[in-house]
């Protein structure tokens, strides 16, 4: 088995031949360290590893090891869909969120986001496949909704987050990921921040212009969700 410090740098090593062959440099590309349903351990070795931004789905659960790795100087990212009674919580405990679908999370986001600490940043989630099951905004909303969130107060604005349909046809990862970047530019906002490709389609992602890869399996190995 290996161990999630060699997991690391196999990822590194992927990342920085995903960069090369886009004629990007490998510091343009973040690492998310995706920790759903695995322990706070698991995200202490991943600190010593050299993770540094990790990300979470589920409130409760990002919430319980957050309190058992007060020591780390770690950067949370709130990556799950998010109800409206989790913002006060949301906003209160993390630095990133990615999954902004609707302007009354933002609304609230921004309104309960405390006076003393950074703007919170944000990444708005855009559906781009159409699955009716996914969450984020559909591409039609997407120029109001960005427009609104970017003046709200105590929160910045960065840029983009999609999970395309899973596929293994690397053109269609690319076509799908494309639609995104081509999104964000549309916007004309000036936004720094894609965040876009996990554990199966990260080369395609980083080709068409992530800046942000949320990766769990490839790092922390497969999830249990029946221990979760
Ligand atoms: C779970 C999850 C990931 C990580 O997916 P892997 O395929 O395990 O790398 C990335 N982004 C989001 C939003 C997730 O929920």
């Amino acid at each position: 088995m290996s161990t999630i410090a060699d997991n690391l740098s196999t990822l590194a090593a992927r990342i920085n031949a995903a960069a090369q062959a886009a004629g990007r440099a490998p510091s343009e590309i973040r690492l998310l360290a995706v920790s759903k349903t695995k322990p706070a351990s698991a995200v202490r070795e991943a600190f010593a590893a050299g993770v540094r931004d990790v990300g979470e789905n589920y409130l409760q659960e990002a919430l319980n090891k957050q309190g058992e790795l007060t020591d780390l100087p770690l950067t949370w990212h709130f990556i799950g869909p998010i109800q409206s009674n989790k913002t006060r919580a949301i906003a209160e405990h993390f630095d990133w969120v990615h999954s902004v679908d609707r302007l009354k999370i933002a609304q609230r986001l921004s309104e309960q986001r405390p006076d003393g600490l950074e703007s919170l940043n944000i990444c708005l989630q855009v559906n781009v496949s159409g699955e009716a099951s996914k969450s984020g905004c559909t591409p039609d909303e997407l120029p109001a909704l960005a427009a609104a969130i970017a003046a709200l107060p105590r929160l910045k604005l960065r840029g983009l987050m999609a999970i395309p349909e899973a596929t293994d046809d690397r053109a269609a990862q690319e076509a799908a990921f494309a639609r995104v970047r081509e999104l964000q530019a549309s916007l004309g906002l000036g936004l720094d921040t894609l965040s876009m490709g996990m554990s199966h389609d990260l080369e395609a992602a980083i080709a068409q212009g992530a800046t942000w890869v949320r990766i769990g399996t490839a790092l922390f190995g497969a999830r249990d969700y029946g221990q979760a």
